[in-house]
């Protein structure tokens, strides 16, 4: 997996604090310059001004200033199930690989087991690792190695078949209905802040399934570059703010 930030909103945190401010303030934002637009906000410097600024409007519930920075992500590789995951949120847009333009008829099925093509899930060879609704317990070497020899021939196999169609001419949107959910997808997607914090709350919690909730992580620390004071205080007093709804 790759998630890249492709494109975001210059200076994010100077656009919220004026969105902020401009509820409060008797002149036009759209006139005066920020150092004056931050008049009357504790702090040193401008830069304290923001901290200052944020910090209250994220501990007092008041997202909408957060909706006006806008970031776009590229993201490489996750599987058909993670995107069909996150594509559930409604505020985020989202641009998925086709597979009805793209064939993926120069895979060699033997590199599928590799992670070509197919995600691997770490369960597959993991044996110590626990995920929701597992029916067995402890399993023993036999057993791991024996559901790692399954996983791999079986996305092997559905490759080689959905390339066989292929060459027996069938579309490649109606071929791809034998490939598994594993299959990866690019995928771009654009959000606001506040979404990217409601996605965070909900993606990069604990009962959210590894794959996306790594996605998240990553989106997270891009945020962290990009809006270094809203995701500091975030990871700080937000973060695992369970399924919180925005106000
Ligand atoms: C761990 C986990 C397991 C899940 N399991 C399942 C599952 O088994 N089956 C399944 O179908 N889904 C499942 N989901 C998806 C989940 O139910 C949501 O659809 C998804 O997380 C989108 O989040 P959201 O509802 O906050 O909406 P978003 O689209 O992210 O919208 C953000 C917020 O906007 C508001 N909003 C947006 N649209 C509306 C609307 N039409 N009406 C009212 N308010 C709105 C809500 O306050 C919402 O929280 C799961 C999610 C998680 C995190």
């Amino acid at each position: 997996m790759k998630v890249q930030l492709l494109e975001a909103t210059e200076d994010p945190e100077e656009l919220v604090c004026t969105g902020a401010r401009n509820d409060y303030y008797g002149g036009y934002v759209g006139d005066e310059s920020f150092e004056t637009v931050m008049e009357g906000i504790e702090g040193d410097s401008i830069e304290e001004k923001k901290e200052t600024l944020i910090g209250h409007l994220l501990s007092h519930g008041h997202f909408g200033p957060f909706e006006h920075p806008q970031a776009t992500f590229a993201v490489k590789g996750i599987s058909r199930s993670c995107m069909a995951q996150i594509t559930r949120h409604r505020h985020v847009s989202f641009d998925v690989q086709s597979m009805r333009y793209v064939a993926f008829d120069d895979v060699d099925p033997a590199d599928v087991a590799e992670g070509e093509l197919v995600v691997t899930p770490p369960s597959a060879s993991d044996p110590d690792w626990v995920g929701r609704n597992q029916k067995t317990g402890a399993v023993d070497e036999e057993a791991v190695a024996e559901r790692e020899r399954v996983f791999e021939e079986s996305v092997s196999r559905s490759v080689e078949e959905y390339q066989r169609l292929l060459e027996l001419g069938m579309p490649p949107e109606d071929a791809r209905f034998v490939l598994p959910i594993g299959t990866k997808v690019n995928m771009v997607m654009s959000m606001n802040v506040r979404m990217l914090m409601h996605v965070a709350d909900m993606r990069a919690a604990a009962d959210a399934q590894w794959e996306i909730r790594e996605m998240t992580e990553r989106v997270l620390e891009l945020a962290s570059e990009w809006c270094p004071i809203t995701f500091e205080y975030y990871e700080e007093h937000m973060k695992n703010r369970k399924n919180r709804l925005a106000p």
